[in-house]
């Protein structure tokens, strides 16, 4: 595969020539019949031209079992760039549309008729997006799962043919439950699908076709998208060519790059140190919430009970999905025919093993090649793929005093993030159930609000202010991240003490090794990008507006009221 994506000189003479049958079907269509038809066809092979969609998932309701999912589709960004977006959101908007109608040429239209067609699909777009939920109120589950029977779907949303659908994917025929994300754009869709002119749904399709596979065509679709990703985040340079190979690769074949990874970079002894520190998170998060002062003794055992039958996946997983047998690779065909039939049978066989069995709440859903971590609400799970472990993030050379500051914190976060406003929802088990007392829920809305105001008050390039509210579960995830992973790192250092080494004493160590996982180099256009549409705030307010609210950071460097970054003692926000 990796051959396939690096052959320039054959992709490129090949150009759009992979997606022209497609192409050539969608123009082909003369009615609507056979437009919502195609749609569905299409989206089994991962084109995305149908604006709705069904997958397998999880019931938040009760999280052993897995029923299917339905949600509207069709929108490249959050609600808010569709309804009255600020000045960098509609600079982004203009992007995205000249890369939309950049696509459509380089298939073969005309300037006018690309200009018609790119409309026509924003107008879709826009329709849809503008009902959807705003990025605020899609972090709360009870807005965002709606259960009912198979039979309550075709009656509720007659206006789309979901048997048609359901079969052209290859999802079972029984199901019995379903989930629907967001009522209001499924809704809209229907109505987008009865009213739209033949003529524009087919413009729609169209470029979801030439999107869906553009990195899989020639130079000529990359380097479009290359300038649309410069020109909303300001980056200067098209990442090298084997570079790009490998993520397209990790990104479609998972667990089986993540197996050949961990093989070449992950020791058996990261993995056992790092989940040694995992347990000393846990102790010093149990000591923390027998200390909590504001919650009563019944919701604290509940807490005390969440914490520990949280599963936790250091590394790669225990069981892996072992999906190789899927990945046939025919020379004969081209770099995008390969993946859609990969990905195919991947699919039907994810649906094969899993309909009508318990969930697995053990598997890791992620990558052991992705650097980041994950707590999955529903799993109760930590997750720490072996990427992210290693330097700057955990160093297995290093004084533990370090490791506590870099991974101890982002282990701590990731803890932290089944007690922040999302995941305080869902109990032991994964379930959204409730588990507080009205009297403790309040008190720990009061607290999480002094983080959302202060979190506001931050402004990222002149005039965009940090969302708190958007924010505050990562905000949250750092600020007891912070203050467990130091009380690990305290009860550690009694056991062994330190010294203090280039003139830093143990503590402001570990607040210096906390602020270098920051540490980066940004663009405002980068920043205004992700205050606009990630629920993380830009990392300089995770290390500067999140250590001025935790004590011990203020006794470390002898923080004085004079100081810039002081904030009076009864103004901090004290969560976990
Ligand atoms: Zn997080």
């Amino acid at each position: 595969m990796i051959c396939l994506y690096m052959d320039s000189v054959s992709r490129n003479k090949m150009g759009y020539e992979p997606i022209l049958p497609y192409l050539k079907q969608v123009r082909a269509i003369k009615t609507r019949e056979e437009a919502l038809k195609l749609m569905a066809a299409f989206d089994a092979k991962g084109f995305n031209t149908a604006p709705y969609g069904i997958s397998l998932s999880t019931n938040p309701f009760n999280s052993s079992e897995y029923l299917i999912s339905a949600g509207a589709g069709g929108t490249s960004l959050p609600q808010e760039y569709y309804d009255n977006p600020n000045e960098s959101q509609q600079a982004v908007v203009a992007v995205f549309k000249n890369l939309n109608k950049d696509y459509l040429k380089l298939v073969g239209n005309s300037d006018d008729v690309a200009e018609r067609m790119m409309q026509a699909e924003w107008a879709i777009e826009h329709r849809i997006g503008i009902k959807k939920l705003n990025q605020v109120d899609q972090r709360d589950p009870q807005k965002t799962n709606h259960l009912m029977t198979w039979e309550q779907l075709l009656q509720d949303f007659k206006g789309i043919d979901w048997i048609g659908y359901r079969d052209a994917l290859g999802y079972p025929q029984d199901i019995d439950k379903v989930n629907v994300s967001q009522l209001e754009p499924l809704h809209e869709v229907e109505k987008v699908l009865a009213e739209t002119s033949v003529e524009d749904l087919k413009a729609y399709m169209e470029l979801h076709v030439v999107k869906a596979y553009s990195n899989y065509l020639s130079d000529a679709f990359t380097d479009c998208q290359f300038n649309a990703i410069a020109a909303i985040a300001g980056v200067q340079e098209q990442e090298p060519r084997w570079k790009r190979a490998v993520s397209v690769l990790s990104d479609n074949l998972g667990e089986t790059i993540g197996k050949l990874y961990v093989k070449e970079y992950f020791p058996e002894s990261s993995k056992q140190r790092v989940y040694r520190l995992v347990k000393d998170l846990q102790q010093a998060f149990e000591e923390r919430l027998k200390e909590n002062s504001w919650m009563s003794d019944s919701t604290k055992a509940k807490a005390l009970e969440k914490l520990h039958a949280m599963h936790i996946n250091v590394g790669y997983p225990d069981k892996w999905q072992d999906m190789e047998k899927f990945i046939d690779i025919r020379e004969n065909d081209n770099l995008m025919e390969n993946f859609i039939r990969i990905k195919q049978e991947m699919r039907q066989a994810r649906i094969r093993e899993r309909w009508h069995k318990p969930v697995d709440k053990t598997r890791m859903p992620c990558s052991p090649q992705e650097v980041n971590a994950f707590y999955h609400p529903l799993y109760n799970s930590i997750n720490f793929p072996a990427a992210i472990l290693q330097p700057p993030f955990f160093d297995p050379d290093a004084d533990y005093v370090c490791n506590y500051g870099t991974v101890g914190t982002i282990i701590g976060h990731e803890m932290s993030h089944g007690f922040d406003d999302e995941g305080c929802l869902y109990d032991k088990d994964g379930n959204l159930v409730n588990w507080w007392t009205a009297d403790d829920k309040a008190k720990f809305d009061e607290r999480a609000k002094v983080l959302a105001d202060w979190f506001s008050k931050q402004e990222a390039v002149p005039g965009l202010y940090v969302n708190g509210e958007k924010t505050l579960g990562e905000n949250i995830g750092d600020n007891g991240g912070l203050q467990i992973a130091y009380r690990a790192f305290e009860n550690r250092l009694k056991q062994e003490p330190l010294a203090t080494a280039d003139c830093f004493t143990p503590a402001q160590q570990f607040y210096l090794s906390y602020a270098r996982i920051w540490a980066c180099n940004a663009t405002p256009e980068y920043i205004a990008l992700g205050v606009n549409s990630d629920v993380h705030a830009p990392n300089i307010f995770r290390v500067n507006a999140a250590l001025p609210m935790i004590d011990s950071w203020y006794d470390a460097f002898g923080i004085q009221p004079t100081d810039k970054m002081f904030i009076p003692k009864d103004k901090r926000a004290l969560v976990w």
